[in-house]
C-alpha cells in the first residue's frame, strides 16, 4: 500500500499537524489502495504562509524561467505516465486505456501548452498614452474535484505558475495520490521553496480556510454548484476573485438531417465517457419526433458495446463510478427516473451481473422524457442518457437551454452552417459541431450555474493575470 504521511510544503515535505491518514480506494476492488496525510486549517494556514512569503520573488522572475521550470514539469510528468494513468484508473476507475489517454496525456499537455504559450501570449499592450501591464493576481488556492483529477489541477496550477502566482493546492479527498506524484515532480524539478503547496484533508475545512484566508488572493475553484456557491459567497468577503469550473447537463442536439449513426455514437461516447463522471458529459439527447424509434433502437445496440468491467481490463469501455455513495446516487437517480415515468430502453438501478465487488452501475437510457423531469434537470454524475423527442428545430434550442447549467453540448446535422448557426444558440461554454474534437488550448468554462472564468489556453492564463495601465 502506498502511505503518502507527509504535506508539501515550502518546498519540502513535512508532517502534518494531526496524524491522522485518509484511505484512498480502488473502486474496482474496494479495496484501500493508498493513504494520504489528513491535514487541517493549521496546515492550511501554513502553506498559504509560505505562498505569500514566496511570491514577491517568484512574481518578478522572468517569463522565460518559469515557462522552463514548466518543461521541467512536463518531463517529470511523462517520465510518470504510467504511474498516473494507474493511480487514476484506481482512484476514479477510467480504464486504463483511457486514463493513459486524459487523465495522464491530458495534464502533461497542458503543461507543455503553457511553457509554450510565455512566447506567444501579448504579456504588454500599448492603448494610446498608456502601457497594460499584466501581472500575476498573487496567492492562487487551487480547489480541485476528483474525476479528472490531475487535468484540473494542470488546469490552475501550470498558468497559475506560468502568470507568476504562488499556489496551494488541495486535491478531492477521493483522488488525492495523483496530486503527490504532481508534487514529487514539481520538488524535482527545483521550484522556489512555497511557490507550490500540496495539502490533503477535507475540503469542508481545509478548503473553507483556504477560501477565508486573507492572505489568499484568488480561489480557483473545480467542483459541485453547490460548493461553488459557498465558496463565492466566503470569497466576497475579501472581494477576492473567484473563477468557478462547476457542473453541467449537457444536450446532444441531432437535427433533422443528421448523420443518424454518427450522432448517436458521438453522444454515447460523450455521455458514458468515465462512467458519465465528465462535467461536460452529454447525458439529454434531443432527437426530432419521428425519429425516436430508431434512436432508441440504435442507441441500446450500440450502449451493448459499452462493456462494464475492471478498469484495467482491455475490453473496459465503462469501468465502476469512483465511490459506493456515488453508485447509491446514481442508482438512486436511475430509480427517480423510473418514478417519474420514464420508460428504461436498456439498463436499470441494479448492479451489472457479475461484478459483486467495485462500484459499478449499468450504462442506462431512458426515454419518453420530459425535460421537466428530476433526470433531466439535475445532474447525475453516472452513465445515465434521457432520450428527449422534439417537433421543432426551435423547441429543440428551448429544450437544450432549459437548464440551470450551461456548460456544453454538441449539434449535428449535414448542413454544417446551419449546425454551426444552431449551436450559436445554446446557451454554453463550448458547443462539438458534427463531433469536433477536444480542443486543449480553447477556452473551457461555463455559462449560468456552469460557473465564470475560463480555464486552458491564453484565456485560462488571462485568469491568473491582473490588469494595470500606465499612463505615460
Ligand atoms: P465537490 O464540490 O464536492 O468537491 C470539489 C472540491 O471542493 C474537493 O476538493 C472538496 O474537498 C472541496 N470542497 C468541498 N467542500 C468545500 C467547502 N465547503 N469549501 C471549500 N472546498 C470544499 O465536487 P466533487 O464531488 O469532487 O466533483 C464533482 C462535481 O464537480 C460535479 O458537480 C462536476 O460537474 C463538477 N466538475 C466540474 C468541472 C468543470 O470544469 N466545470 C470539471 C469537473 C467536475
Amino acid at each position: 500500500m502506498e502511505i503518502r504521511d507527509k504535506l508539501y510544503i515550502d518546498g519540502s515535505w513535512v508532517p502534518a499537524s494531526t496524524t491522522e491518514m485518509l484511505d484512498v480506494i480502488h473502486s474496482g476492488t474496494e479495496e484501500v489502495f493508498a493513504q494520504v496525510s489528513r491535514g487541517n486549517s493549521n496546515d492550511a494556514d501554513k502553506a498559504v504562509k509560505a505562498a505569500r512569503a514566496a511570491f514577491d520573488s517568484w512574481s518578478r522572475t522572468s517569463i522565460d524561467e518559469r515557462s522552463k521550470y514548466l518543461s521541467r514539469i512536463n518531463e517529470g510528468l511523462s517520465a510518470r505516465m504510467a504511474d498516473i494513468a494507474t493511480v487514476v484508473a484506481k482512484e476514479v476507475g477510467t480504464p486504463f486505456m483511457l486514463s493513459q489517454m486524459i487523465q495522464a496525456g491530458l495534464p502533461i499537455m497542458t503543461f507543455s501548452s503553457m511553457a509554450q504559450l510565455a512566447t506567444e501570449f501579448e504579456w504588454e499592450d500599448h492603448i494610446g498614452n498608456s502601457l497594460i501591464l499584466k501581472e500575476p493576481v498573487g496567492v492562487v488556492a487551487a480547489i480541485t474535484p476528483w474525476n479528472y483529477p490531475l487535468h484540473q489541477i494542470a488546469a490552475k496550477v501550470a498558468p497559475a505558475l506560468l502568470a507568476g502566482c504562488t499556489v496551494v493546492l488541495k486535491p478531492a479527498e477521493l483522488a488525492p495520490v495523483n496530486a503527490y506524484i504532481l508534487a514529487d515532480v514539481i520538488d524535482e524539478a527545483g521550484l522556489p521553496p512555497g511557490v507550490f503547496n500540496l495539502i490533503s484533508g477535507p475540503g469542508s475545512e481545509i478548503g473553507e480556510a483556504l477560501v477565508a484566508h486573507r492572505e489568499v488572493d484568488m480561489i480557483s475553484f473545480t467542483g459541485s454548484t453547490e460548493v461553488g456557491k459557498r465558496i463565492g459567497a466566503i470569497a466576497a468577503q475579501d472581494i477576492k476573485r473567484v473563477a468557478l469550473e462547476l457542473g453541467g447537463k449537457s444536450a446532444t442536439l441531432i437535427l433533422e438531417d443528421a448523420d443518424l449513426g454518427a450522432a448517436i455514437s458521438g453522444g454515447l461516447f460523450m455521455c458514458y465517457l468515465n462512467s458519465g463522471q465528465t462535467c461536460i458529459a452529454q447525458t439529454r439527447m434531443l432527437v426530432p419526433r419521428s425519429k425516436l424509434a430508431e434512436v432508441e433502437e440504435r442507441v441500446a445496440a450500440e450502449t451493448a458495446t459499452y462493456t462494464v468491467g475492471d478498469p484495467f481490463a482491455d475490453s473496459t469501455r465503462v469501468g465502476p463510478l469512483v465511490s459506493a455513495k456515488q453508485r447509491d446516487r446514481v442508482m438512486d437517480y436511475i430509480k427517480i427516473g423510473e418514478s417519474e415515468g420514464a420508460r428504461i430502453v436498456t439498463g436499470g438501478a441494479e448492479a451489472p451481473e457479475g461484478l459483486d465487488k467495485g462500484f459499478y452501475v449499468q450504462p442506462t437510457v431512458f426515454t419518453g422524457v420530459e425535460n421537466s423531469m428530476r433526470i433531466a434537470q439535475e445532474e447525475i454524475f453516472g452513465p445515465v442518457l434521457s432520450i428527449i423527442a422534439y417537433d421543432t428545430e426551435k423547441q429543440a434550442i428551448e429544450i437544450a437551454n432549459d437548464s440551470i447549467y450551461g456548460l456544453s453540448g454538441a449539434v449535428w446535422g449535414a448542413d454544417k452552417d446551419h449546425a454551426i448557426e444552431v449551436a450559436k444558440q445554446i446557451r454554453t461554454g463550448q458547443v462539438e459541431v458534427n463531433g469536433g474534437a477536444f480542443n486543449p488550448l480553447a477556452p473551457f468554462g461555463g455559462y449560468k450555474k456552469s460557473g465564470h472564468g475560463r480555464e486552458l489556453g491564453k484565456y485560462g492564463l488571462e485568469d491568473f493575470l491582473e490588469i494595470k495601465s500606465l499612463q505615460l
